[in-house]
């Protein structure tokens, strides 16, 4: 399969993990972060980890927007969905994602109107085909799913669908990166560069990385070659002593994004002054929120939301995961109060979670054979 098989190509990565032998200096550590969930996944799914270099430590980053979500947002849509006038829509991997009280499938249990849509459009038709209910979008991601959002908001607005409503949880990536780089408790020599919120936002966002901070970053994709090629990347940026944003993902990635659904945002969307995250606290100008000419479709400004705080369980360390300062397997609780089917955190239950990584691929990486 084109773009798939020649970034598989056994030959090309036993290529790639000899370079990264190389160019890895032994008198050196390196601490470099992936953002991004899904890299997360790929680099266990393809069992990479095991096969670099013991200096060369590769830290989960926050680029999951499921396992970021404090718990206070998932309480908030669940008292929603509980109104018998309500139909509560979210995507599928919202579904087992723990609120203090539950989760949204727990709540369908319940009896609640909980049901899943693969895009905001479905729940913009659900709204149009029950005008006597009351749609509830819970809308969540970083840039890269905002733009569907925006638009579905846009077409509401066009066709004057007036039970339809957003509750907004997009977040930015760009802040949370800086929050990061700012925690005391992390040192990190250079990112893998997340692919996905890529396609819109661009590379250049991420010229602070190197201005402010002198850290080297390399956007990727998700093959196993991708990951590796930026990871040889990132080290030849170090070898030499410089820092510089480096675009992996070309044949996706534009440097300067997507500009027609960075328009769309622009149009739809305002930078909420600060945004919590779970285990990472309110984080400056992290998130949007809809622009004043959609407040009747925006459900914090239409339906009774309380903005609930709720704090995390006490023994649970999903802050520290997700800001790398801790490994999955290190949380008191992995795999044994918090498994896949009785999850604690999000980052357990999400596709895109590292302790879901570590749970479902320790010990069995697949389909990468060296030849
Ligand atoms: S094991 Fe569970 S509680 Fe611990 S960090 Fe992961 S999701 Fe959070």
């Amino acid at each position: 399969m084109k773009y798939v098989d020649e970034f598989r190509d056994p030959t090309m990565i036993a290529r790639a993990f000899e370079e990264i032998r190389t160019l890895a200096d032994p008198a050196r550590h390196y601490r470099i972060m992936e953002v991004c969930g899904g890299h997360t996944h790929a680099i266990f799914r393809f069992g990479l980890k095991d096969l670099l270099p013991p200096n060369v430590e590769l830290i989960h980053g926050p680029g999951c927007p499921v396992c970021v979500l404090p718990m206070g947002r998932i309480d908030d849509g669940l008292e929603l969905a509980g109104d018998p006038h309500v139909i509560f829509t979210a995507f599928g991997d919202m579904m087992r994602v723990p609120g203090s009280q539950g989760s949204p499938l727990e709540s369908k249990a319940r009896g609640a109107d909980v049901r899943i849509v693969y895009s905001p459009l479905d729940a913009l038709k659900i709204a149009e085909a029950n005008p006597d209910r009351q749609v509830v979008f819970f809308a969540i991601g970083f840039e890269t799913t905002a733009p569907s959002t925006a638009l579905t908001l846009l077409k509401a607005r066009a066709n004057r669908v007036r039970n339809f409503a957003v509750f907004c949880n997009h977040v930015t990536i760009i802040p949370a990166i800086r929050a990061i780089l700012d925690s005391p408790d992390m040192r990190l020599d250079g990112f893998i560069g997340p692919g996905h919120v890529s396609t819109v936002i661009g590379c250049r966002p991420y010229e602070f990385i190197v201005r402010d901070y002198g850290c080297p970053i390399a956007v990727s994709g998700f093959e196993p070659l991708d990951i590796l090629q930026s990871l040889v990347m990132v080290l030849r940026q170090l070898r030499d002593g410089i820092a510089k944003v480096e675009n992996q993902y070309a044949r996706v990635v534009p440097w300067e994004g997507n500009l027609a659904a960075l328009r769309v945002l622009a149009e739809v969307f305002e930078v909420r002054a600060h945004f919590e995250w779970r285990g990472m606290g309110f984080i400056s100008h992290s998130a949007l929120r809809l622009r004043g000419e959609f407040a009747e479709w925006d459900a914090e400004r239409t339906l009774p939301i309380r903005g609930v705080c709720v704090a995390d369980p006490k023994a649970a360390q999903c802050g520290e995961v997700l800001k790398g300062v801790l490994k999955p397997h290190q949380c008191k609780l992995f795999g044994k109060e918090c498994t896949p089917e009785q999850p604690i955190g999000a980052l357990m239950v999400s596709p895109e979670g590292a302790c879901a990584a570590h749970f479902k691929y320790r010990g069995a990486p697949q389909l990468v054979t060296l030849g």
